[in-house]
C-alpha cells in the first residue's frame, strides 16, 4: 500500500502548491474558489470549507470516499457538488478547479453573450485547453438545482461557466484542469480588454479542428 499512500501525500502536496500559486497570482480571492482531486481508490482529495487556497494545510485536506462520504480531514467545501457532478459525468477526469477569477465572473455577467459557448474563439491555446464553454442560469448559493443544471451539461464539456458566479474546468489531472482554467481566465480578460474592437476571431473551420471533440471519452 506505499505507493497508495505516497500517491495520496504527493497529490495533498500538488493541492496545497497549485492553491497557493492561483491565490497568490489574484486568481481567486478570500476563501473563494475550490480544487479536488479523484484517488486511485476512486475516492476523492477536496478544499475544506471556508478555506483560502492561498493557505491550505495538506493534513486538513478533506478525504471523501467514491459516494461523497467524509472520512477525514476538515468539512469540505460547500461547493463539493459542483465537483461531484463534473465527476459523475467525466470518468476519465481525476481533477476539479472552481474559481472565483475576476474577468470569467465578468464575462458571466454580461448580457448579450451566447449561452452555447460564451467566448468567441480568440486563440489557438483558449481553443485546445476549453473549447466551447456553456453558461449554466444563475441559481443561488445551496440550490440544489444547480448540480442537476451542471450535470446537464458536464458530459460534452470539461468547462463550464455558472452565470453571476464563476467557472468550474476538469482535467485528466490537477496540472491539466488548472491550466485549463487559467487559459479561460485569460481569455475572458483579452475578451473584456479587447471590449468594443471589431474581432477578427480564429475561422470556423480551423476552431472546430482545434477544439477537444466532446464524445471522445477516454
Ligand atoms: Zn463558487
Amino acid at each position: 500500500m506505499t505507493g497508495t499512500l505516497s500517491a495520496e501525500t504527493q497529490a495533498r502536496d500538488l493541492i496545497v502548491r497549485v492553491g497557493a500559486s492561483l491565490f497568490e497570482r489574484g486568481l481567486t480571492p478570500g476563501s473563494t474558489g475550490n480544487i479536488s482531486v479523484r484517488l486511485e481508490d476512486g475516492g476523492f482529495l477536496m478544499t475544506p470549507t471556508n478555506a483560502s487556497l492561498g493557505d491550505l494545510d495538506p493534513a486538513a485536506l478533506s478525504r471523501l470516499d467514491r459516494d461523497g462520504r467524509h472520512l477525514g480531514g476538515d468539512a469540505p467545501t460547500k461547493e463539493a457538488f459542483l465537483h461531484r457532478c463534473m465527476y459523475c459525468e467525466r470518468a476519465g477526469d481525476g481533477a476539479v478547479v472552481h474559481l472565483h477569477s475576476t474577468h470569467a465572473v465578468g464575462v458571466s455577467i454580461l448580457r448579450d453573450i451566447d449561452p452555447e459557448d460564451v467566448l468567441p474563439p480568440l486563440t489557438a491555446y483558449y481553443l485546445m485547453r476549453v473549447g466551447r464553454l456553456p453558461l449554466v442560469p444563475y441559481h443561488a448559493p445551496g440550490d440544489a438545482a444547480l448540480a442537476l443544471a451542471v450535470q446537464r451539461v458536464a458530459g460534452r464539456h470539461h468547462a463550464v461557466l455558472l452565470a453571476n458566479h464563476g467557472p468550474v474546468v476538469s482535467g485528466r489531472d490537477l496540472r491539466a484542469a488548472q491550466y485549463a482554467i487559467e487559459e479561460l481566465e485569460e481569455t475572458a480578460k483579452l475578451f473584456l480588454l479587447l471590449g468594443a474592437h471589431a474581432l477578427r476571431p480564429i475561422a470556423p473551420d480551423e476552431a472546430a479542428r482545434l477544439r477537444p471533440d466532446p464524445d471522445a471519452r477516454p
